[in-house]
């Protein structure tokens, strides 16, 4: 757990190394009904100012850990173990030595893990709620504008994030799909002019709507 504990003080507890885009998107999108799908597990968006009830991270988050087994759907809070355990991290090894300050599963006394969906293992229970919010959130905006923004969801899993948008978009009569990919920012034809591909990074996009943007916009 030793390299996990260092990981989570790169990834999770410590200021986000690159805000900017996160920062621009907010602003940029500010005011709007805006709701947040994510692969990340960083909570990044939580972490930038992003309302955390309206961001669905449907593939977990490093702030959890979970039984391995499972032996029940709890989770609990990564931080009271990492905070403890980052001073028994070995440096040059990154092992923890101390059985101490490995944690246990707090009922079966099992090993943990952090709880991002890895195996089927996964115990999603903690973001079904906003996975509902999420899915009432689509419903209600069926005869309404929609825009979905697609930033950086290529070919890796493009079942979590890639499909679902191009799915809510064909769904919705009203929807548009802007898709901010320099790799693979294609559309689906059956989209015609509902989908706009844009080859860009997100951080390269958004500065260039911000300069563009009224200043009282
Ligand atoms: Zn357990």
């Amino acid at each position: 757990m030793g390299w996990i504990a260092r990981h989570l003080e790169e990834t999770r507890f410590s200021p986000p190394p690159e805000p900017a885009p996160y920062d621009l998107l907010r602003d940029l999108t500010a005011g709007r009904d805006r709701f947040v799908l994510t692969s990340n597990a960083d909570d990044l968006f939580e972490r930038t100012g992003f309302d955390p009830a309206r961001i669905f991270t449907r593939q977990g988050s490093y702030a959890r850990l979970q039984c391995l087994t499972p032996c029940s759907d709890d989770t609990f809070a990564t931080e009271p173990w990492y905070r403890g355990a980052l001073p028994a991290v070995d440096l040059v090894t990154e092992r923890i030595d101390d059985p101490a300050a490995i944690p246990r599963c707090p009922r079966c006394g099992g090993p943990v893990v952090l709880n991002v969906r890895g195996g089927d293992w996964f115990v999603e229970s903690p973001y079904a709620p906003r996975g509902a919010r999420f899915a009432e959130r689509l419903e209600g905006a069926a005869s309404g504008r929609l825009l979905v923004v697609d930033v950086g969801s290529g070919y890796n899993t493009p079942g979590v994030i890639r499909w679902p948008a191009e799915r809510i978009v064909a769904d919705h009569p009203r929807a548009n799909l802007v898709r901010v990919n320099l790799a693979h920012p294609a559309t689906p034809v059956a989209l015609g002019d509902r989908g706009l591909g844009v080859a860009s990074t997100g951080l390269a996009l958004w500065r260039a709507l911000a300069e563009v943007r009224p200043a009282n916009g």
